[in-house]
């Protein structure tokens, strides 16, 4: 085991402020826990959430980095599920409590005491970090390194709704947003059979939209009248968005007994809806955190099966600000990843 006692990352040491540089001493190494060695890293819209402290959870200093790939470098006595030298990914989620009923059933996404790797510990942006070996998830050996990171949470948070909430082959599917969650959501919807409607603010993404499998495409912003004719014309509507959107033109567009559902975080949580169509449609709405270990496993699955995986733009860990600078401005296409 090559243990070392001084684990180097880059944190926010106040709300908002740029990273630096900032070594750290880990927490001991439990017998449940691995020691990664870090690969790289993507960089998801919530590390610049938590960063600026818009969810109220951030403490500071922060290290960033929930879309962790690296190598196991050391184990806790009682790990019997991973071995040194295993390559695995490390998403949102760090640690669950391991006794409730979904923690039992293999759903410790929705664990009511669940430990974010970036709330209550210390993320990937950085040479090391320390996870509960339940969360750190192999990776299929074919899968490539600087592609499982964007998977392991923009990935698993658009894959689950849809397993959860019964997308199927021939189903009309529309994903609004696209972004580092939206790309990989228009590639797992066609993947699954699904008729796909890209919404996207203007139409700058339109051909690499379709290229990750949009049937049909609609700028929100730019089209005349981007929601004429749509009216009950969709089974089940992703919205990935970051931002407040009147979120009723989208509702109107679900089909009886559709579903939309919600994993990009407004700025205001206080979403106003109109219930009218949904209580004639009998559709739904709901919302999806990240998923279960398990589900990552057969997201990867999945992925490398259907040659799912986000399109990157790559840059050093040392270039972290820039690449933050990129995110915030929503230039980036699509994903970034981080390398060490
Ligand atoms: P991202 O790459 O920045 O993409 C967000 C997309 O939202 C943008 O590409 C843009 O798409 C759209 N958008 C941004 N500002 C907008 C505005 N003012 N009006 C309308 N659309 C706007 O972010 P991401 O990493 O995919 O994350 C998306 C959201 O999911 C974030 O809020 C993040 O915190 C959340 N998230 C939730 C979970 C969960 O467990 N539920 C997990 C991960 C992330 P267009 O350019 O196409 O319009
Ligand atoms: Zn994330």
């Amino acid at each position: 085991m090559t243990f070392v006692t001084t684990f180097n990352a880059y944190a926010a040491l106040e709300r908002g402020q740029p990273l630096e540089p900032f070594e750290y001493t880990p927490k001991a190494l439990g017998p449940t826990d691995v020691e990664i060695e870090v690969i790289n890293s993507g960089l998801c819209h919530s590390d610049i959430s938590m960063v600026d402290n818009e969810w109220g959870m951030s403490t500071y200093p922060l290290v960033p980095g929930h879309e962790v790939v690296g190598t196991v470098v050391g184990l806790g006595s009682g790990v019997q599920t991973l071995q040194e030298g295993d390559r695995v990914g490390v998403g949102w989620q760090s640690n669950s409590c391991g006794r409730c009923e979904w923690c039992r059933t293999g759903e410790e996404n929705l664990c009511g005491d669940m430990e974010g790797t970036i709330v209550r510990g210390r993320g990937g942006f950085a040479d090391r970090l320390r996870v509960d070996a339940r969360f750190a998830v192999p990776i299929p050996t074919e899968y490539p390194s600087a592609y499982a990171g964007p998977m392991m949470c923009g990935g698993i948070t658009v894959f689950t709704p849809m397993v959860e909430f019964g997308v199927r082959p021939g189903m009309k599917v529309g994903v609004v947003g696209i972004g580092g969650l939206g790309h990989l959501a228009l590639q797992f919807a066609r993947a699954m059979g699904c008729e796909v409607t890209a919404f996207s603010r203007s139409r700058d993404k339109e051909e690499e939209a379709r290229s990750f499998g949009a049937h049909e495409y609609v700028a929100t912003k730019e089209d005349e009248d981007p929601f004429a004719g749509r009216a009950r014309s969709l089974d089940f509507i992703l919205n990935t968005v970051s931002a407040d959107v009147d979120w009723n033109p989208f509702l109107d567009m679900l089909r009886p007994k559709g579903t939309m559902a919600q994993v990009g975080f407004p700025d205001d949580p206080q979403i106003s809806l109109n219930f009218v169509s949904m209580l004639f449609n009998q559709s739904r709405f709901a919302a999806s955190p990240i998923g279960s270990p398990e589900m990552l496993r057969r997201m990867l699955e999945f992925a490398l099966l259907h040659d799912i995986k986000p399109q990157i733009e790559r840059y050093a860990m040392s270039e972290l600000n820039e690449a933050m600078d990129r995110a915030r401005a929503y230039r980036q296409r699509y994903r970034i990843v981080l390398e060490r």
